[in-house]
């Protein structure tokens, strides 16, 4: 675990605990209840909140999913993974793409698919980075 840091509320700055200015007029500004604040944001002066530990993320599987037409045309992962494609509309259907599922509460029937994804980490990975950009 790392140190904790303590994010501004106003600037979005973060700091060390021993970076922390003072809160003044604390009682003013913080009604019994509220999340204790830090300290204050030594350069605009707002209060400042410990930070939450951002989840590590590294170990998640990522899967992009590609629509055609608003239908599934692909799935890409960076694991290798089976996905059920559902439907609850399952007029016009061949009998042996219905199946009855409990989805919710009640077993229904609905139209699947059943199918795999395309292992490509490398074009996941770029895709989560063009987005993330
Ligand atoms: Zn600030």
């Amino acid at each position: 675990m790392g140190e904790e840091l303590h994010r501004c509320d106003n600037c979005g700055r973060t700091y060390r605990e021993e970076e922390l200015a003072e809160i003044h007029d604390f009682w003013g500004r913080v009604s019994p209840g509220e999340i204790m604040p830090s300290g204050e944001c030594p350069q605009c002066h707002a209060l400042c909140y410990p930070q939450r530990e951002e989840p590590d993320r590294s170990d998640r599987t990522r899967i992009v999913i590609l629509l055609d037409g608003g239908r599934i045309d692909q799935v890409l992962s960076d694991a290798p993974l089976d996905f059920a494609v559902l439907d609850p509309d399952t007029e016009g259907c061949d009998e042996d793409e219905i199946k009855t599922v409990t989805i919710y509460q009640e077993p229904e029937e609905v139209w699947f698919h059943l199918r795999e994804g395309t292992v490509d980490p490398e074009r996941v990975h770029r895709i989560f980075t063009d987005i993330d950009r």
